[in-house]
Formats: structure tokens, sequence, C-alpha cells
């Protein structure tokens, strides 16, 4: 059966036209769906019982179960969520003093295989659809019963691997009549698939781009990340001058501290250089550990005196805020050792 939430507003119109309906209905459902956020058809109550009867028979709602919900002092909580081909999805909400963000992952395992990554010890199981997206965001307002005013696209899996369903999915949540988080208060995070930072800049979405730098020059870049094998760091930065001047957005840049690896001076002069004179801005998160990773974090000093250095010459930096690492809902930490497949 379908997912009534892997349609957008417009090609739900269609569905119900399909269905011999009118077209406004679809605008009734979409509101039902994301504002109203029911869980069954019966609860749309301003639909005649012989169209609720109809969608019963040709739609599911996807509904997720939590099948584990961690929660940590800071008031990160990790959710696992039962999918229904027996897979699990893992979704982070964290509290910042300007709201609440959600991490939603794209996919179930990533092919990426970036060392410092606890993702990459997953098998690559599947894409997301957009409604397995979105429901992530549904499930947990519903479980908290609050609204996320943010999203980021940095859970399990390669937004850019899965292009078409991510699209859709920010144009859901974007969508006025429905979720109505402003494009700018969601974020795309990709390893740095060229091609699709082209794409995304003529979407006409006003969503911040992140890029995972993580190293400043081939060499190093190439044995954190395999991606660089196939897109260089010079292309890559020539379509992030290319995206700002074609969406007039601020592009943003991770980059992940491991000691001794990548957190000198020398880097920190390296990356003034790459990105002088960008529209961007440098997150500079300390590294987490994985189990039998290589990479370990930087010290505080290393860090901060990374960020002034960063800072002092011009480049905008800031330290990201480590949350939930106790209950391994840190960057990088997502993976499925609850679920032992
Ligand atoms: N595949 C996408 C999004 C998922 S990862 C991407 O690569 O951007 C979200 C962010 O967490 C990325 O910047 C990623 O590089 C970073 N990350 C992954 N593992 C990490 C770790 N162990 N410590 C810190 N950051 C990590």
């Amino acid at each position: 059966m379908k997912n009534i939430k892997d349609f957008d507003l417009d090609e739900l119109k269609n569905e119900l036209i399909g269905l011999g309906e009118k077209a406004f209905r679809a605008e009734q459902i979409f509101k039902w769906l994301y504002i109203e956020k029911v869980r069954e058809f019966d609860e749309m109550t301003n639909l005649s019982l012989e169209l609720r009867e109809k969608l019963k028979q040709n739609y599911t709602m996807c509904n997720y179960k939590i099948l584990k919900k961690q929660e940590s002092p800071d008031g990160t909580k990790k959710y696992l969520f039962d999918v229904l081909d027996e897979n699990a999805i893992e979704t982070v909400l964290m509290e910042y003093h300007h709201g609440k963000t959600i991490c939603v992952s794209s996919q179930i395992g990533c092919k990426m295989g970036c060392k410092f990554c606890a993702s990459t010890g997953i098998k690559f199981v599947r894409n997301l659809s957009c409604g397995e997206i979105v429901e992530q965001l549904i499930a947990v307002e519903q479980d908290t019963n609050s609204k996320v005013s943010n999203i980021v696209f940095m859970g399990i899996g390669e937004p850019f691997d899965n292009y078409e369903n991510v699209i859709k999915a920010i144009r859901i949540i974007n969508n006025q009549k429905g979720i109505n988080i402003g494009a700018r208060h969601i974020s795309v995070s990709t390893s740095g698939i060229v091609p699709r930072i082209y794409d995304l800049a003529n979407e006409n979405i006003q969503c911040t781009l992140s890029i995972s730098l993580h190293a400043t020059n081939d060499e190093k870049r190439s044995k954190m990340m395999p991606v660089n094998n196939r897109y260089k760091i010079e292309d890559l930065i020539k379509a992030c001058k290319d995206y700002i001047r074609i969406t007039n957005r601020r592009v943003s840049f991770e980059y992940a501290l491991a000691k001794g690896n990548n957190d000198n001076i020398e880097d920190a002069k390296e990356l003034v250089k790459l990105l002088r004179g960008m529209l961007c801005h440098v997150n500079l998160i300390p590294i987490n550990k994985i189990e039998n990773g290589e990479y370990n974090k930087s010290t505080n000093e290393n860090i901060i005196r990374f960020r002034d250095y960063l800072n002092e010459n011009g480049i905008v930096a800031t330290i990201r805020r480590e949350l939930g690492t106790d209950i391994d809902a840190a960057c990088g930490q997502l993976r499925r050792k609850s679920l032992n497949k």
C-alpha cells in the first residue's frame, strides 16, 4: 500500500482526483496529517465516511512505533523507530536556547564510508522515502507534545545520495499549509556530492547547505572521507562558490577536529586560505571517537586555538556544543547498536 505521506500537496491533489474526489480535499487531508497530526483516517472528521474508507483501502499513514527512547540529562532525546519492513530509523531531538532541533536520518545505513563516523559500520539497506523522513518529525513532536523549530539532515545517511526524496521531504516540511518550518530553519548536510550541490542551488529552496569538509587538502581528506576520491576539494569549493553566487545564501562548513590529525595551526592556516572571501560559516565539532576508531577528540585548548585563529583571520567559526554524547546521540554516533542487525 502507498504511504499517504509520500505525496507533496500537488501529488496528493492528483491522487484525490484519481479517486474521483475534488482536489480541495487534498488540502484538508494535508492539514489533518501535518497540523493536527492525526494517526487514523477516521479522525479526519470533515471527510465523508465513504472517502475515509477509500483512503483506508488505498493508503497507510506510516505511523512510527517507538522501539526505544533514550534521554540525556542535557535534554537530548534519541529515538529508535520501527519501520514497517523491520528496519529501524534513528532520530535525535536536541534542546537549544533558540528552540528544538531535530536531526533526521535520510537512509537506512550509509554508503559513504567516512572513517570517523559510526554509520560506516552499518550495512546500507535502502533509501528512506519522503514520508519516512517527514514522519520522524511528526512522531517526535507527538511524543514530546511540542513543536520543533529546526531540522537538520545530519542523522544516518547521505542526503544527496537520496536527493529526490530529501528535497520532497523539505518541500512538505516547508509548506505553509502544513508543518510550515521556514526554509532558513532547515539544514542539509553533505559529505560533498558535487553535482547535487548544483542541483540544490537551482531548486529555489532557501535552506542552509552544510558541507562536511573536515580537512583542507586532498591527501588528508581522502583518508578520512572516500568520497573525496571522486570529488576533490577544488571542485567542492568551486561548487560551493557557485552555490553562493546562485542562491545568495551562506554556506556552512563542518570541521570535526581530531587530535594530531587536522587540528594544528597549519591546518587552520590552510582552511583560511581555502575559504577566504567566501560567504560562509565554520562549525567546529570536537570529533566523537567511535568504537575502534582511529581518530581521537582534540584537546579543548587546541579547539579554542583553532577557532580563535579562524576568527582572527576573517572566517566566522563557532564550536558546536556537544549534546547527547552519553546516549550515543552526538554527531557521528548514531547507529543501530541496540538492534543487532
Ligand atoms: N552524510 C552527511 C550527513 C550525516 S553526518 C554528511 O556527511 O554531511 C552529519 C555530520 O556529522 C557530518 O558533518 C559528519 O561529518 C559529522 N560526523 C560524523 N561522524 C562524526 C564524529 N565521529 N564526530 C564528529 N562529527 C562527525
